[in-house]
């Protein structure tokens, strides 16, 4: 046997590594990153912020600035604290460590975000998924006897959901949030909470098995790396034990608490992505034969004929968008695209229009 062989484990040589394309002169439609940046102005502030980083100094564990930065700007209901990752990637791997116990179980919808999925498997945990109905609504009846049948310890609800884009209905999750009671914490994953304009956050206090996770990726910071969550007490210390004492390192602490002060620019920024997210979708609802899903998030998901051959030729014209067709069967001929900028979203419009 080999080296390999001997040492890590068959479900991670099993693993194809997550490939990320090089984009490099590509409209980026792909990732779900907020197309626009700070104003020149701020940049030069958040300059003078991080010069002033004790780069040679470990950041203090506490986090307790940012902590409260976040709490006080973002929504987090008074007395409840928050857990913060290295990106939200990262609280879901805490998550996963902590609930490790042998057979333990994950469950979430598919097509979902697939780092439920991941994760679970790095940690060992078994991964179920549960199909969404076509039209990627949640199959409530299938999701409450999979939670019956499984146990699982963790179920995750993407809410907005990637890569569709649809919002769950709030009474379906209550009941999966009672259904699971205290057998299973449920993860209300709200990456894309900017765009949705709705949340679970203030409830916290109602549910005590309720786990609400959040980053500022969409939001317009994916290069610092912050995510946050928050639940009650007991289950947040616990989490809490398994984070690595320095996760957040000091010019993102830095950087996260001074845009945080001008948060009203990126809730500008979300609004206006909002406003051309349903321009995007009218338009490409007019051409025939494109299926177009609704959206909570930033992205829209279609479907057309021979969608592997229009992603091709959107590649040739510099045009790069996700092909999630092979993700699931329910994705087939399905491209999910990033809503950006009124000039990058017409480059896109006219080039699909050409590509169809
Ligand atoms: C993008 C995304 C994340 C990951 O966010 P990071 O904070 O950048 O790691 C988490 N959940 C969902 C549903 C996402 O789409």
């Amino acid at each position: 046997m080999s080296l390999i062989e001997n040492i890590i484990r068959s479900e991670v040589r099993a693993l194809s590594a997550y490939h990320v394309p090089d984009s490099a002169g590509f409209v980026k439609l792909d990732a779900m990153e907020n197309p626009y940046t700070l104003p020149e102005a701020l940049r030069l502030e958040l300059a003078q912020r991080l010069a002033a980083v004790a780069l040679n100094r470990y950041p203090l564990p506490s986090y307790s600035a940012l902590k409260a930065a976040i709490s006080a700007r973002l929504g987090v209901p008074a007395g409840f604290e928050v857990v913060l990752g290295n990106g939200s990637d990262e609280l879901i791997s805490m998550v996963s460590v902590a609930c490790a116990k042998p057979g333990a179980k994950v469950l979430a919808p598919v097509p979902g975000f697939v780092m439920y999925a991941m994760s679970a498997r790095f940690a060992g945990l078994e991964f179920v998924g549960v199909p969404l109905h076509p039209d990627f609504t949640l199959d409530k009846a299938a999701m409450l006897n999979a939670i019956a049948e499984h146990q699982p310890a963790i179920i995750y609800l993407a809410y907005p959901n990637n890569p569709t884009g649809t919002l769950f209905e709030v009474t379906e999750i209550e009941e999966i949030l009672r259904a699971a009671g205290d057998t299973g914490v449920v993860i209300v994953d709200e990456a894309y909470q900017p765009f949705a304009q709705a949340s679970l956050m203030p409830r916290l206090a109602e549910f005590s098995n309720l786990v609400v996770m959040r980053t500022v990726s969409k939001l317009g910071l994916a290069g610092i790396r912050l995510g946050y969550m928050s639940g009650n007490h007991a289950l947040m210390q616990e989490f809490e034990k398994v984070r690595p004492p320095y996760n957040i390192n000091v010019l993102t602490q830095a950087a996260a608490e001074f845009v945080l002060e001008h948060v009203a620019i990126l809730d500008a920024q979300a609004a206006e992505l909002r406003a051309q997210r349903g321009e995007l979708s009218a338009a490409l609802a007019t051409l025939p034969g494109v299926q177009v899903f609704p959206s909570a998030a930033n992205f829209v998901l279609i479907r057309v004929a021979q969608a592997e051959q229009v992603f091709a030729k959107l590649l040739e014209q510099k045009i790069l968008v996700k092909n999630v067709g092979k993700m699931h069967s329910l994705l087939e001929n399905c491209l999910r695209i990033t809503v950006s900028t009124p000039q990058e979203n017409a480059l896109f419009l006219a080039a699909f229009i050409a590509a169809l």
